[in-house]
């Protein structure tokens, strides 16, 4: 009876895999596991659903968050979905550039910023969206004042939804405070800036649709007093990133449609008579966008029955880091046995020498044997990216699975070569890197 009534809530919540069995098997035939695969059709659905979802305001645009999955291939997808791209770091613009993106195609939102940062983001023409006061003089100084700028607002205190604490801003680096945000538009301008951006990221994969509506609340109404009060021309509100995903089977997923909905009104009741009606509003998501249409797959090659049951796997934290490092849920599915009971207890484990190498603790799955696919759900952002060579572990291919059921290598796996290669200014390792 009661496994009955968890057998039921779990097909009505549950996650399935964008692949089988037997699509898993052929592309380990060609490129052996780990690997992480991406569901084009997924991402292309995803970025069209946002779109819509915004489309009553005149320019918006999605910055896709190239942190979260910094790979060509995607960018690329996303560029033909109309997205823009928003970067951190000098290699971010390169490959942001190398992908055809330029000028008001990159947002630029980093913080403790190099100078070749700025000047390579100044070079493309990219938003620049300042993280802190002292960046007005640095960057003057650097390159001076584009037309175009953003400065990134930090309330402090702390942020609650229907008095859910969400997040502290008062305990992050990030951003101005509200009295440097008036005083820095006041120079900003001075000094030949003629449009302006505000720009706030005040809680991380948030799953309510209260979140954006309530952040962009905060946001115009700030942007309705520097209109006033400084004179300034509000080009856009940049909402960022943090609408999250469900990763467990049974959480809630964010409705893109009624978040949209909720920042509309914001904006006819704020921005609108203000006369600001003409404000794009723009977003920077990265996991809410990629997340669900990526899979880490693995397989089994050890078992191991000591005090738990342990499944040894081939990919590790190098791999995907967020379960090791923020003990965060990935739902797993071993497939090809999707429908059969979750009667066995195990730890899902890496081969780091690093207790901590676990992609699931005391997990019910299915009975599983060595040679057995796992597809780790939701790893599609902040993934691959996140990964690192830890105890000397190579990193592992991505792999794109088109429309079609056809799929390519969108990145190969690292070799002991790759590995090495930062020793090749000296002969020491000359049998493996040359
Ligand atoms: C990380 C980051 C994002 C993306 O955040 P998600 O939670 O992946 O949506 C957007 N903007 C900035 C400035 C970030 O640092």
């Amino acid at each position: 009876m009661h496994t009955n009534i968890i057998e039921q809530k779990g097909m009505i919540n549950m996650k399935t895999p964008f692949i089988d069995k037997a699509k898993a098997e052929e592309i380990a035939a060609q490129f052996p596991t780990p690997f992480h695969v991406y569901d084009e059709k997924g991402i292309r659905q995803r970025a069209r659903d946002l779109n819509n979802a915004f489309s009553w305001n005149k320019g918006y645009r999605e910055y896709f968050a190239v942190k979260a999955t910094p790979n060509p291939f995607i960018l690329k997808i996303l560029k033909e979905e109309g997205c823009g791209v928003d970067c951190s770091s000098l290699t971010e613009l390169m490959l942001s550039d190398c992908c055809g993106f330029s000028g008001e195609d990159i947002m630029f939102s980093s913080n403790v910023t190099p100078k070749e940062d700025y000047l390579k983001a100044r070079e493309l023409g990219a938003f620049i969206n300042l993280d802190d006061f002292t960046h007005i003089e640095f960057l003057d100084k650097l390159c001076g004042i584009p037309e175009n700028i953003c400065c990134r607002y930090n309330p402090g205190g702390s942020f609650a939804i229907e008095s859910q604490i969400m997040d502290t801003p008062g305990e992050a680096k990030y951003g101005f405070t509200e009295e440097q945000l008036f005083e820095g538009f006041r120079i900003l301008k001075e000094k030949g800036a003629k449009h302006f951006g505000i720009h706030a990221f005040l809680a991380s994969n948030t799953v309510s649709n209260a979140y954006y509506p309530q952040l962009a609340r905060i946001l115009f109404d700030l942007a309705v007093r520097l209109h006033k009060e400084v004179g300034v021309d509000i080009k856009f509100v940049n909402l960022s990133g943090g609408v999250g995903i469900g990763y467990r089977p049974d959480d809630e997923q964010n409705d893109i449609f009624a978040i949209g909905e909720g920042v509309r009104q914001a904006f006819e009741e704020i921005m609108v008579p203000a006369g600001l009606g003409n404000a794009a509003i723009f977003t920077e998501l990265g996991r809410y966008m990629l997340a669900p249409f990526g899979h880490l797959v693995t397989k089994c090659i050890h078992q191991k029955h000591i005090y738990k049951e342990y499944i040894g796997v081939d990919a590790t934290a190098c791999d995907l880091m967020r379960p090791a490092m923020y003990g965060a849920y990935h739902h797993i599915t071993v497939l090809g046995k999707e429908n059969e009971p979750c009667d066995h207890k195990y730890d899902v484990t890496g081969s780091l020498c690093e207790n901590n190498d676990k992609f699931a603790i005391d997990r019910m799955l299915p009975e599983i044997n060595i040679g057995d696919i796992l597809a780790i759900h939701d790893s599609g952002a902040h993934g691959y990216a996140m990964g690192y060579n830890y105890n000397g572990r190579l990193r592992h291919a991505e792999i794109l699975l088109h429309e079609d059921g056809t799929f390519d290598m969108i990145r190969r796996a690292e070799t002991p070569k790759d590995y090495f290669a930062t020793f090749d200014f000296c002969d020491i390792l000359d049998k493996y890197t040359k």
